[in-house]
């Protein structure tokens, strides 16, 4: 016997191993065991040959009576084998082309059994490449054979290892592998009826009826969550009893007075999550929550709170921004929201003010060494930076909360990182703007705890959003450039998004408008004369951060952009925006861009232009984007309309290849089912000593995923 983790190598032989690892990736027996069929054909029961029927699908033992090979076709290149077959109460024609050696195979005295449809060739009845299995003794198939079973796997295959290849080699490790140790405790499986693990891998490789793989399947699926959620439950619990700083609120301390001077009363949601998080802190183990809040739910004050609570008791705050613009407007804006209280040591600052500096990766030398310095020293009380945060040799005097913004963007290796550095965990809050559906968040953030902004702050006009048919409706197409000056001669700012920017590449889709293109036609035509201002990834740092900087000042009309405008640029003047190329971007992703306008008093409009068919599912998308300002239905939408690896995100697909049966989109009861489940085991044996193959499933994953990250870096 061999165990579950052996290499596949020494129970396979070396030359199908290869090929299960070059094609799959498989390296342990587990994996080709977990690698299930994707459907399975059922043969249908023996039938006599004297009862069958044209354009059955039959079964049947029979014994045969002659082969011969036949040439055909032109210069009779081609070989037609025919077989006759019988069982006693009649007789039929087998039909194998361009199979020479089936003659051979099927030598006159073979029993066998074959199945396959009925057909009628020349008024006589006959198989045509039926499935064939011979059969050892004249009393009935072999126990075991798969015709017997009545029911044949067909599994995920390559040229080079076909279904029945892999179906071998399954057999091979179905026979010497040791299941005695089931990743399932077992009162977790008797509560929910489902198959032990070694009747399971039965069930789902070599079924004799469609409720044993049905059994397999769910208790598989339960498997997959239950590990899963085993790893998060037991990181809660590590976080649980891990040792932080407390920092309690302050009386009199820079929250509190920023609090007060706030030009805006809070949301109720903004109050509510403010204290959760408040009281987080004060606790003497490390927070981590996730916030998820609607674009523009106010989730940076939410943030700044908890920042200044902990400036307050002496400790520091970190805030992690996916870009350098995103970073530099964090910047800007705590800077601005803090006045005086953010100009500490210098001429003119409050009473305590603290200082905020920012860390990125295009700083000057100057500027770099002063953020470091202030960083280490403790001066700075909140540092603003991008990965340069993580990627450089940062060190704080006292890192008391790191907040990371926009999520989706980081993988849990880059949030500990920081973490993990500071001798002391530091307290950890997660942002979010994307909404994320509940089964989402516990697969994904399944070790966060997580609140949500749902309301907008008052006064926010709805935005407005219409589907421009540019193909069908050309009128309309100026119309929209029309009201993008409108708005300028108003005094408000536009954005202009596109999917690509136009510079020489081969991937770029060359079907949609670029954003040279783009630029350069609405300088010359409908917008000429405004301020037009390019903004794009591949652009130098300070050129990006330079043309932001114009936009939030007013000095740029239009931003002509890609989606670096797509998460978190605040410009509450803007208020139109008009994306080209609409259909190439996701229903979430269309719900972030157009949370860029209406940020201020103004009502927002945006305009999704789209040359895509009338009826196609592209524009059922953006009807649907239009029609809808919640971002919480939307993004159900965007789950159940992509594919579950987009929803995971290219970091999570250590976790995603795990998943092989379960659906964050389908299976949310599993999940929650699996998470309650696991939350039992491991608070009463947070080790799984009791739980040895558990564990080892558990550890199986983790590292999946760290060398999923490897890879990545
Ligand atoms: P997001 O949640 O998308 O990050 P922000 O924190 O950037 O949203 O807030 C969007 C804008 O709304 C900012 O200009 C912010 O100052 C403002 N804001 C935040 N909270 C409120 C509030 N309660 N009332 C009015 N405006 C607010
Ligand atoms: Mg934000």
């Amino acid at each position: 016997m061999v165990e579950p983790f052996t290499r596949l190598r020494s129970v396979v032989g070396d030359k199908t191993a290869k090929v299960l690892e070059s094609a799959f990736g498989m390296v342990v027996v587990d994996d080709l065991l977990r690698h299930y069929p994707r459907r399975y054909v059922g043969i249908g029961e023996l039938s006599d040959l004297s009862t069958l029927g044209v354009g059955q699908y039959a079964t049947i033992m029979a014994r045969v009576v002659s082969a011969e090979n036949r040439s055909f076709g032109p210069g009779g290149k081609k070989v037609r084998t025919e077989v006759v077959v019988t069982d006693g109460t009649g007789q039929l024609t087998l039909t194998f082309f361009q199979q020479r050696w089936r003659q051979k195979q099927l030598a006159p005295g073979t029993v066998g059994l074959f199945a396959g449809e009925v057909g009628e060739f020349r008024g006589k009845l006959q198989l045509t490449h039926p499935v064939y299995e011979p059969v050892e003794s004249e009393d009935g198939p072999a126990e075991d054979s798969r015709l017997a079973r009545g029911i044949i796997p067909i599994y995920p295959a390559t040229a080079k290892l076909p279904t029945w290849g892999v179906e071998r080699a399954v057999e091979q490790c179905l026979t010497v592998v040791d299941l005695d140790d089931d990743p399932l405790p077992d009162d977790v499986r008797d509560a929910r009826g489902l198959p032990g693990v070694a009747e399971a891998f039965e069930g789902i490789h070599r079924p004799r009826a469609k409720e044993q793989w049905q059994q397999a399947r769910d208790r598989f699926r339960f498997e997959e969550a239950f590990v899963l959620q085993t790893v998060f439950a037991q990181r809660r619990h590590a976080l649980e009893r891990d040792p932080a700083t407390a920092r309690p609120a302050v009386a009199g301390g820079l929250r509190e007075r920023f609090a007060e001077r706030l030009p805006f009363v809070l949301t109720d949601g903004q109050k509510e999550v403010a204290e959760a998080i408040g009281s987080d802190l004060e606790r003497t183990h490390p927070m981590h929550r996730l916030l998820q809040g609607e674009v523009g739910s106010g989730k940076t004050v939410v943030a700044l709170l908890a920042m200044l609570q902990v400036v307050d008791t002496g400790g520091q705050a970190a805030l992690l921004a996916p870009t350098e613009v995103l970073a530099s407007q964090h910047h800007r804006a705590i800077t601005g929201l803090l006045g005086d209280l953010a100009q500490g040591g210098m001429l003119g600052g409050a009473d305590g003010a603290t200082r905020v500096q920012l860390l990125t990766g295009s700083l000057g030398a100057k500027a770099r060494k002063e953020a470091l310095d202030d960083a280490a020293s403790g001066e700075a009380g909140i540092v603003v930076g991008t990965h340069a945060l993580i990627q450089e040799h940062v060190t704080f005097d006292d890192l008391g909360l790191l907040v990371v913004d926009e999520q989706h963007r980081f993988g849990v290796e880059q949030r500990s990182a920081l973490v993990d550095r500071s001798e002391v965990k530091p307290h950890v809050l997660v942002m979010t703007a994307t909404p994320i559906p509940r089964t989402v968040a516990m697969t994904v953030f399944g070790d966060l705890e997580t609140s949500t902004l749902r309301e907008l702050p008052a006064g926010r006009k709805p935005i407005q959003t219409t589907v421009v048919p540019a193909a069908e409706r050309p009128a309309w197409m100026d119309r929209a450039w029309e009201r993008v000056r409108e708005e300028v001669d108003g005094g408000r700012q536009a954005y202009v998004v596109v999917s690509r920017i136009g510079v020489a590449d081969e991937s770029e889709d060359k079907e949609t408008r670029s954003l040279l293109d783009v630029h350069a036609e609405l300088a010359a035509g409908p917008l000429s004369g405004l301020r037009l201002g390019i903004l794009h990834g591949r652009l130098p740092p300070d050129e990006k951060d330079a043309t932001m900087n114009a936009f939030a000042a007013g000095d740029l009309d239009v931003l002509v952009a890609t989606t670096v405008v797509e998460v978190g640029v605040d410009v509450p003047n803007a208020t139109v925006m008009v994306v080209m190329d609409a259909d190439r971007f996701g229903v979430s992703q269309l719900h972030q861009l157009r949370g860029r306008v209406g940020r201020g008093s103004e009502p927002g409009l945006c305009l999704l232009v789209t040359a895509s068919d009338p009826d196609s599912p592209a524009r059922e998308r953006l009807a649907a984007v239009a029609a809808s300002t919640d971002g919480f239905e939307l993004s159900r939408l965007d789950v159940e309309m992509r594919h579950e690896g987009d929803v995971l995100g290219a970091r999570q697909s250590g976790v995603r290849s795990s998943l092989r049966l379960l659906s964050v989109v389908r299976h949310e009861d599993v999940i929650v089912d699996a998470r309650n489940a696991s939350q039992d085991v491991v608070a009463a044996d947070p080790s799984l000593a009791e739980h040895p193959a558990l564990a080892a499933a558990v550890r199986a994953l983790e590292e999946t995923e760290r060398a999923d990250y490897l890879e990545r870096t």
